[in-house]
């Protein structure tokens, strides 16, 4: 297997400098936390959209423009922050005067509806990329990291699994979907909504917590090597949508909702005497909550059936590759 781009940030970017007093939370969680004031903590974070890489070429500018800033909020919403600022880097090809009005009314639908402000940014001419960089506020000692899950938590996802996954299959023609279908599969992949109000309302009950962007697995696992457990989850328990399930074998709905990239739900943990507090506070959002599994003592991620049964994974997840 090549580089991924954990190697890459673990051998080049990790543990480089003496840490900081100021530094709260460093390089490996969804967000940095820094101190910034007595009682507060400013929380960042910094993603790239590259054409190609993280978006086919023909995704509309609106789209682009919506989901670039989504997937920032996402993981703001991963550490139970408010996102407040945010700037923005573009490299543009050329400038188009249509495209820069879908795209930034894209973006801007999403800075109004979360109250935020952009600050600054920068623009380039080059190959199409989007970096936003959001931050938000947490109260100080007070955040969803990846670091604290406990052995016995129960382990939730928010809403459902993989209809991103299966909406970017059907792009690339490796899935026929019914007409009627494919508005939402690709309003899951290009619209993502940002569970920012259920961050918020999860930071004084869960233990820990990750976004989905890589799939289930892969990002559960980076709560469960953070924090030093293991865990076994149900597949039976998973959420798994009507819109997978009309076009897909439930098998592959399984695996998609494992390991497709894109969700932007969260999944999170909780001490058991507090799981009947997250079964009430799930009825407060639309996309519900859905306990699938345990955090325990042993490494590893185990999947099984209710039978107890192994589940088999075709692929443990959207990896960021580079093969030498
Ligand atoms: P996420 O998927 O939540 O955006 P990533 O998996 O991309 O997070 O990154 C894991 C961690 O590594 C994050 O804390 C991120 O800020 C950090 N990171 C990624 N690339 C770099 C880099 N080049 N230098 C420093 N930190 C980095
Ligand atoms: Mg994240």
């Amino acid at each position: 297997m090549g580089t991924t781009e954990f190697d890459i940030i673990n051998r080049y970017f990790t543990d480089r400098t003496k840490p900081r007093g100021d530094v709260a939370l460093g390089i490996g969680d969804d967000c940095a936390l820094l101190q910034v004031s007595p009682n507060q903590l400013l929380a960042t974070t910094i993603d790239t959209l590259v054409e190609g890489v993280h978006f086919l070429a023909d995704t509309s500018p609106y789209d682009l423009g919506y989901k670039s800033l989504a997937v920032s909020l996402s993981d703001l919403a991963a550490m139970g922050a408010l996102p407040t600022w945010v700037t923005l880097a573009i490299t543009l090809p050329h400038a188009d005067e249509m495209w820069l009005q879908n795209f930034s009314d894209g973006f801007f639908s999403l800075v109004n509806e979360f109250s935020l402000q952009l600050v600054g940014g920068n623009t380039t001419r080059g190959p199409l990329s989007v970096t936003t960089q959001l931050h938000g506020f947490l109260p100080l000692n007070r955040a969803l990291r990846r670091d604290t899950a406990r052995i016995g938590d129960a382990i939730f996802v928010s809403g459902n699994l993989g209809e991103a996954g299966l909406a970017l299959q059907m792009l690339l023609g490796n899935a026929k979907i019914a007409t009627s279908d494919q508005t939402h599969l690709l309003q899951r992949l290009n619209r993502p909504t940002p569970r920012v109000a259920e961050g918020l309302a999860l930071l004084n009950i869960a233990n820990a917590a990750i976004d989905i962007s890589d799939g289930l697995a892969a990002d559960l696992n980076h709560i469960l090597e953070r924090s030093h457990v293991g865990a076994t989850i149900d597949v039976e328990d998973l959420n798994l949508s009507p819109f997978l399930l009309r076009h897909i074998t439930q098998t592959a709905a399984w695996n998609l909702a494992l390991s497709a990239g894109d969700d932007y739900e969260l999944c999170f943990t909780v001490a058991p005497e507090r799981v009947a507090e997250i079964q009430r506070l799930s009825a407060n959002f639309s996309c519900g909550f859905k306990m699938i599994g345990k955090i325990e003592k042993e490494s590893g991620l185990r999947i099984k059936h209710r039978d107890g049964s192994d589940f088999k994974l075709d692929s443990p997840g959207y990896e960021h590759c580079w093969v030498n």
